[in-house]
């Protein structure tokens, strides 16, 4: 295809793509399925090999939040069985971490319900990063805090972290469709705020909230314009209990596209499978390896992942290795102008998304476009959150 061979040469350039040509991405058929992750697996292994980063996340601050974000778990009246707990001790989360270091996480990400830290909240994410850091002393951490006031990302940076995730989610002309209580600027802001401080931007999207093929590429190409180290890419799990509940929009195909679009306009990103792999990719997570770098190991904020261990043996079973500590997740040319730590950052953080939006009228939408593929309501791949942070059981890892 015509198509898929300019975007390969694209990617291999670090060329952007017409929208054009991400839309097309989107629109192809089942037929062409594997055509399109083989293209765009060339793109990836150019720039990450068949390196898997795995990431794991800490819950620190678990519900409650003031925040109407309407794909969120965590949102105000938000009626879904979530656990809810306030900040973990620096100790608790340190040991939490542990658990995902012990499994091969290279990275922690730090997450906080709410719109965003007070400075005492500061304080306490800089305690629990040092905390971390003195019993892990190469691991990567990247905070989730919510949207930043001036002066927190340099505190944070000075503190250790590594990298600030906060995702955009979805397009500019949409957000006020899923979110009401602060506006897309504020988490351009707060990205560009992260990145000022030398800390390592991570910015992704949600995808499955009714949105159009035309919001996504919008998304993808404000991120690329952004230009983060790491873009994760969440699948929304339309959590009982919030306005975007019966937004049952994807199919594994239509996620195998989208990772793929994002892949051609941000090839040589850190790109992250986040909320939703397991819910939405389902057997085919393993063809997702072609296209993303990086993956969540375990639990996600207010949901279960599969266990620890399927996601080891997934990767090898698909020829694919897991991202040691000594190892740079990014190219040269990006490593060198990010600091510390080489890569950078999550799913589940930044939006704190599990998975994301839909009351918008978004025309178009997943699942049928490209192929037959329907998307059924698949409630019984959503288990909430039981066991790590916040409880008494052990994390899975
Ligand atoms: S995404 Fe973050 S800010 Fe929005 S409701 Fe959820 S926890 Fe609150």
């Amino acid at each position: 295809m015509d198509l898929l061979n300019t975007l390969v040469d694209k990617g291999l350039r670090r060329e952007l793509p017409t929208r054009e040509e991400a839309l097309a991405v989107l629109a192809t058929s089942d037929d062409d399925l594997l055509d399109v992750v083989t293209a765009a697996g060339k793109v990836r292994r150019h720039w990450f090999g068949r390196r898997v980063k795995l990431n794991y996340l800490v819950n620190l601050k678990s519900g409650l939040c003031p925040e109407d974000c309407s794909y969120c778990s965590q949102r105000l009246g938000s009626k879904a069985d979530i656990l809810k707990y306030t900040w973990l001790k620096p100790d608790e989360a340190s040991q939490a971490a542990a658990a995902g270091l012990a499994g091969g996480a290279k990275r922690v990400c730090l997450v906080a319900s709410g719109r965003g830290p007070t400075d005492r909240d500061v304080d306490r994410v800089s305690e629990t990063i040092k905390a971390i850091k003195e019993q892990n002393e190469d691991v990567e951490v990247c905070a989730c805090l919510g949207l930043l006031s001036d002066g927190q990302a340099e505190r944070l940076r000075a503190a250790g972290a590594d990298a600030y995730n906060h995702n955009l989610n979805t397009s500019e002309s949409t957000y006020g469709d899923i979110t009401t209580t602060h506006t897309y600027a504020d988490r351009v802001d707060t990205v560009r705020k992260a990145h000022a401080a030398g800390l390592s931007a991570c910015s992704g999207l949600i995808a499955g909230m009714g949105e159009s093929d035309e919001d996504l590429v919008d998304v993808v190409f404000s991120l690329r314009e952004l230009d983060p180290d790491s873009v994760p890419v969440n699948f929304l799990i339309p959590f009982e209990g919030t306005p975007l509940a019966k937004e049952w929009n994807l199919t594994p195909q239509r996620c195998l596209r989208i990772l793929a679009m994002v892949r051609f306009v941000c090839p040589d990103v850190e790109v992250r499978i986040a909320g939703g792999r397991e819910v939405h990719l389902r057997s085919l997570q393993p063809l997702a390896l072609h296209l993303a770098n990086s993956i969540f190991l375990g639990d996600y904020l207010t949901s279960e992942g599969q266990a620890g261990k399927a996601d080891l043996e997934m990767i090898a079973d698909a020829g694919f290795e897991v991202e040691g500590a000594g190892e740079v997740t990014l190219p040269a040319h990006r490593a060198d102008v990010a600091h510390g730590c080489g890569s950078h950052a999550e799913a589940g953080c930044g939006s704190h998304a599990e998975g994301g939006c839909g009351s918008h009228a978004g025309g178009g939408v997943c699942g049928t476009a490209g192929g037959p593929a329907v998307a059924e309501p698949r409630t019984d791949l959503v288990a909430v959150r039981r066991r790590g942070a916040g409880t008494d059981l052990a994390p899975n890892a």
